[in-house]
């Protein structure tokens, strides 16, 4: 279902303002392996879309042009450094097109929270361009654009819950139950850059500090299909935890506090800082939301639920 349908995507361009709406993601088992000769580390990596959206406005213009709001106005770049013009500008050069669009972000999604707010929005962007310009690129051509923007934007394209191995650009669909999982995303002041906490991770694992990397998702693929919520709780295992830890020791009191809430897991998502909680139900998550906020271990707990879909236009 959150497959980008080849048969739905316009042939023409879009008339009209395009609009499209991409969630982010946490990791529910996040597998760090060594680093390949590339310099990348091997991921084993389960990605599970949640409802935090952006949403990413696309018109036609004669120039390229990016505006925003919301989270990080005033501290992203909107200049070619941003994801958003990043993915515009690969998309109109392999299609052999001017990059011509005016483009506005509307960002819920924190920044270098480890929710991979950036991927979303350069899958955003991929969508949004290729609807607006009519492009008629097959979804394998699309999908290999996304991988060359980053490793997690493939995933954000698709959406619901998968797979990912290599550098997590490759993704495999993890057929749905129908079953919705609730959750707590507890965002952090500031961000943590995703490089430094592989560095850490690196520098723990040299000196023995690191514990023994966790591997195959066997046990979140065994646990994703009891739709249970206390057997995925005691499967939901991050690698980069440790390093995240050691950069940003104020997120114990994040996870001791989730805890204290009733959370019946808490976990660090991605490179962190953001730390995800998951509840019984909508209504649990509701409850451990008010207790994290009324904690002040964070700037703003919110509750969202997945699998939801990937960057479409809405
Ligand atoms: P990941 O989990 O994929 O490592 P993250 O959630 O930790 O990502 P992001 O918010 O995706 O972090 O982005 C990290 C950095 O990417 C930002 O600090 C910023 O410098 C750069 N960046 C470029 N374009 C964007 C964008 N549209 N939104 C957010 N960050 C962007």
């Amino acid at each position: 279902e959150p497959l980008w349908g080849e048969d739905d995507r316009p042939r023409l361009g879009a008339f009209g303002p395009v609009k499209v709406r991409v969630p982010a993601k946490i990791n529910l088992h996040l597998g760090v392996g060594p680093v390949r000769a590339d310099g990348y580390h091997e991921l084993a990596t389960v990605y599970h879309a949640i409802s935090i959206h952006d949403e990413l406005s696309a018109r036609a213009a004669d120039s390229l042009v990016l505006t925003m709001d919301g989270e990080g106005a005033g501290e992203l770049a909107l200049d070619d450094t941003n994801l958003v013009i990043r993915a515009a500008k690969a998309l109109a050069e392999a299609t052999a097109r001017p990059a011509h669009a005016r483009l506005h972000l509307r960002k819920q999604i924190p920044l270098a929270g480890g929710l991979a707010g950036g991927s979303a929005d350069a899958a955003a962007a991929l969508v949004a361009c290729d609807a607006l310009w009519g492009t008629g690129l097959g979804r394998e051509e699309l999908a290999h654009i996304a991988a060359s923007l980053g490793s997690d934007v493939p995933f954000l394209v698709l959406g619901g819950t998968a797979l990912g191995s290599g550098r997590g650009e490759t993704v495999t669909p993890i057929l749905a139950s129908g079953h919705q999982w609730h959750w707590v995303v507890a965002v952090a002041d500031g961000g943590l850059s995703t490089p430094a906490v592989y560095q850490r991770l690196d520098e723990m694992r040299e000196a023995g500090e690191a514990p023994d990397p966790i591997g195959a998702p066997d046990e979140i693929l065994v646990a994703l299909r009891q739709r249970d919520p206390a057997v995925l709780a005691k499967a939901l295992q991050n690698d980069m935890a440790p390093a995240a830890l050691s950069l940003r020791p104020a997120l114990r009191d994040v996870l001791a506090a989730g805890d204290a809430a009733g959370a019946l897991a808490g976990l660090v998502s991605g490179s962190g800082p953001t730390c995800v909680f998951l509840a019984r139900d909508a209504s649990h998550a509701g409850t451990v939301a008010a207790a994290l906020n009324a904690s002040g271990t964070c700037r703003d707990a919110r509750v969202a639920h997945g699998p939801v879909a990937g960057a479409r236009p809405v």
